[in-house]
């Protein structure tokens, strides 16, 4: 039987074990194995990367631990604005929504951008639009209420500042992020997945890099398929899931070491804090993050199977 895998992400950054409980390590880790296992579980019946990066992203975007779906971030009016991107490396066909507010899964709308559209990118009132006329199930705000985020933007509300979920803030309090999935399946088809909330007290309609084709989300048959957490503006500026697969592409290099090159030097040079993972067509899963840690998650059909936070 051929190689397949699926490997998951719930943000990186700051995230400081001395600051985590017990309790909430377990949380977190339990969030991220069902969230596998439902990805891991279409695979495993013949089913695509496609419906498996969107099995995953689901699981995680109803988990309310993380920054996208149910556990987004508060927006500097108070708001939840949601980013979301998928993407085949099949033919490059690709969905996505930026700015979407009571869009219970956002994932599953821009896959309905993918599937049910001529477009790539809906935002704002337009793609709240599409979601309406595609059935796509709603939720009210206060679905996306969660004391621990509110807590996040109070504050740093009255600031111009803006915070990546994950990064620590002057109180020493730790936060967590954004969501993703890429995925091999048994004929070589690789595909991602990206969803989040972006930053706390977000302003301007202020878009980040998960919903950017090549920049937080990318698939490609021929290279990889990635999906990226972090400072979003700076995983922009390095066009950063596309240069993973350039330098597959143009210059031979394996998934690990192209992943290698754009987290561990490429972004760092320009303070890019964050990490990603990929899968390439033979079913080899990278996961690399230049911070304290990464919630993730990776399994395939001979026999590996696990999640971790930190380094
Ligand atoms: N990359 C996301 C953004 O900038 C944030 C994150 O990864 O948590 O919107």
């Amino acid at each position: 039987m051929n190689k397949f895998s699926i490997a998951i992400h719930g943000g990186a950054g700051t995230i400081l074990q001395s600051l985590m409980t017990p309790e909430l390590e377990k949380a977190y880790k339990d969030g991220l194995q069902t969230a596998l296992d439902a990805g891991y579980a279409v695979l495993k019946n013949n089913g695509s990367a496609i419906d498996a990066v969107l099995a995953a992203t689901i699981e995680l975007e109803n988990d309310i631990l993380f920054n996208a779906g149910k556990g987004s971030v508060f927006t500097n009016k108070g708001l939840h604005e949601m980013d979301a991107a998928i993407m085949s490396g099949v033919d490059l066909s690709a969905g996505a929504v930026a700015g979407v507010t009571n869009v219970k899964n956002p994932i599953e709308l821009a896959y309905h951008v993918m599937t049910n559209s001529n477009h790539v990118l809906l935002c704002g009132s337009g793609a709240d639009d599409f979601a309406k006329e595609q059935n796509v199930q709603l939720a009210n705000d206060d679905y996306f209420f969660s004391e621990f985020r509110y807590k996040q933007w109070q504050e740093i509300r009255e600031s111009d500042g803006y915070a990546l979920d994950h990064s620590v803030t002057g109180a020493g309090e730790k936060k967590f992020g954004t969501v993703g999935a890429v995925a091999c399946d048994a004929l070589g088809n690789i595909a991602a997945a990206t969803s989040t909330g972006g930053m706390t007290n977000k302003k301007y309609g202020r878009v980040g890099d998960s919903p950017l084709i090549g920049c937080g989300t990318y698939a490609n048959n021929k290279t990889c398929a990635v999906s990226a957490t972090g400072h979003g503006e700076l995983f922009i500026k390095a066009v950063a899931a596309y240069d993973v697969s350039c330098l597959m592409e143009y210059k031979g290099l394996s998934l690990q070491d192209a992943m290698n090159i754009v987290v561990n030097d490429k972004l760092v040079k320009i303070n890019g804090e964050g990490g990603m993972i990929g899968v390439d067509a033979q079913a080899n899963i990278a996961m690399l993050f230049n911070c304290e840690g990464m919630y993730r998650g990776r399994r395939n059909n001979e026999g590996v199977n696990e999640v971790a936070i930190y380094k």
